[in-house]
């Protein structure tokens, strides 16, 4: 039987609450198969951990997350630190050092739940979104001059390589061939943005010549954020910058019925690193400790993290678990239902070991 070396990372706020359910369901998954076990190690880097000791990674931190074969990650922030220490100093340098430098987010609207646009039907949007997610504009790079004075100029340097748009094009070119519309949509800012942007432009059409089974189309981003909202049913791949993707995939995940639903995946696709899962949400201060935060987003990114570690008919029961489970009503209040997190939780835990059951019923 193989076995899976799991890094958990809750992290803060509603991130620990989502996690510790998503764990829950996994060993329900485990238990019905019995055929991979999965080793979790649970890690309290987080914010608290920061303000105690003044780190979130420890010194043997690296080392742990080498040996494991995929990371589950909650969310990181606190009112207590600011955003862009708690960013810098855990997720962002996850994703960079374990070169996760692309960022998978599906989104579609699930069973039993509706857009917030008018005639939108559960059809009409069903998206993958293929974000850069090593460098442009979260490169890192920049500073401030003339600091503490009228005359303060701070540089944000978004950084754009060949390699890293390549490669990223690649991916999504991929992608796009495996889904049945083989219609890929890029996202960039070209009229404004002379450089980066327009090698984006060029690096696209050259690597598109290499699929020629695939449909491509070109947007600023500008007028994609109103596409979207407008013509949800024209778009299927979309490929976009750091920056881009960041925003489009929260308004594609609002427009598909909640932030709190949407999984976004960090892979390494050289698998030379563990590659994490994590909800795109973040910490949510505001509703954190209550019990009410969604978990579907959670349980979505455990879904993908089994898919690739290559356990697909798990990832699979988990997923239509997951569906069956929202068709039937079982939602939390940001979908308009009147679960908690525990009751969503066991409603998917009590559909694993049904559908399984009637599974192996027909199979007999
Ligand atoms: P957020 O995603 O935490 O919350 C935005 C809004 O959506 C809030 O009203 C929140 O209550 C709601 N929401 C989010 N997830 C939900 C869920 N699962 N169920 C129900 N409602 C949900 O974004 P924010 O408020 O901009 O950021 C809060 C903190 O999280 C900040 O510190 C920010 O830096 C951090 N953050 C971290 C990540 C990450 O760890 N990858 C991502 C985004 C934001
Ligand atoms: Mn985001």
């Amino acid at each position: 039987a193989c076995r899976y070396k799991i890094a958990s990372i809750p992290g803060d706020g509603i991130g620990i609450e989502v996690v510790e359910q998503t764990i829950k369901v996994l060993r329900a998954i485990e238990a019905v198969f019995n055929s991979f076990t999965l080793d979790i190690d649970t890690l309290d880097w987080s914010s608290k951990r920061y303000l105690e000791k003044g780190e979130y990674i420890p010194a043997d931190g690296w080392q742990r997350l080498k040996a494991s074969d995929a990371i589950l990650f909650g969310a990181v922030g606190s009112p207590e630190v600011p955003d862009d220490v708690s960013l810098w100093n855990l997720i962002l340098p996850l994703r960079k050092k374990l070169n996760q430098y692309i960022n998978l987010r599906p989104i579609r609207i699930l069973p039993g739940l509706s857009s917030p646009l008018k005639n939108c039907a559960n059809g009409d949007l069903d998206w993958v979104i293929v974000r850069e997610n090593s460098e442009g504009e979260y490169a890192g790079q920049g500073g401030t001059t003339h600091d503490d004075t009228p005359n303060t100029i701070a540089n944000e340097v978004a950084v754009f390589t060949r390699v890293g748009i390549e490669r990223t094009m690649r991916f999504a070119f991929e992608v796009a061939r495996e889904r049945p519309r083989r219609k890929l949509t890029m996202v960039t800012k070209s009229n404004a943005q002379r450089y980066g942007m327009v090698l984006w432009d060029k690096i696209f059409y050259e690597v598109a010549k290499e699929y020629p089974d695939v449909e491509t189309d070109k947007m600023l981003v500008d007028a994609m954020a109103v596409r979207m909202v407008l013509k949800p049913n024209t778009l299927d791949t979309i490929v976009a910058t750091n920056l881009h993707g960041d925003i489009l995939s929260d308004l594609a995940a609002a427009l598909a019925g909640s932030i709190g639903v949407a999984s976004s995946s960090s892979l390494d696709p050289t698998r030379q690193n563990p590659s994490l899962f994590e909800p795109i949400h973040g910490s949510a201060p505001d509703i954190a400790g209550l019990g009410i935060a969604n978990p579907v987003g959670t349980f979505w990114s455990a879904a993908e993290m089994l898919r690739w570690l290559g356990e697909c008919a798990a990832a699979d029961l988990l997923l239509r678990a997951i569906e069956t489970v929202t068709a039937n009503g079982a939602k939390t209040k940001d979908l308009g239902g009147m679960y908690n997190l525990a009751q969503v939780t066991e409603a998917v835990i009590v559909e694993v070991k049904r559908s399984f059951d009637a599974g192996k019923k027909i199979k007999s």
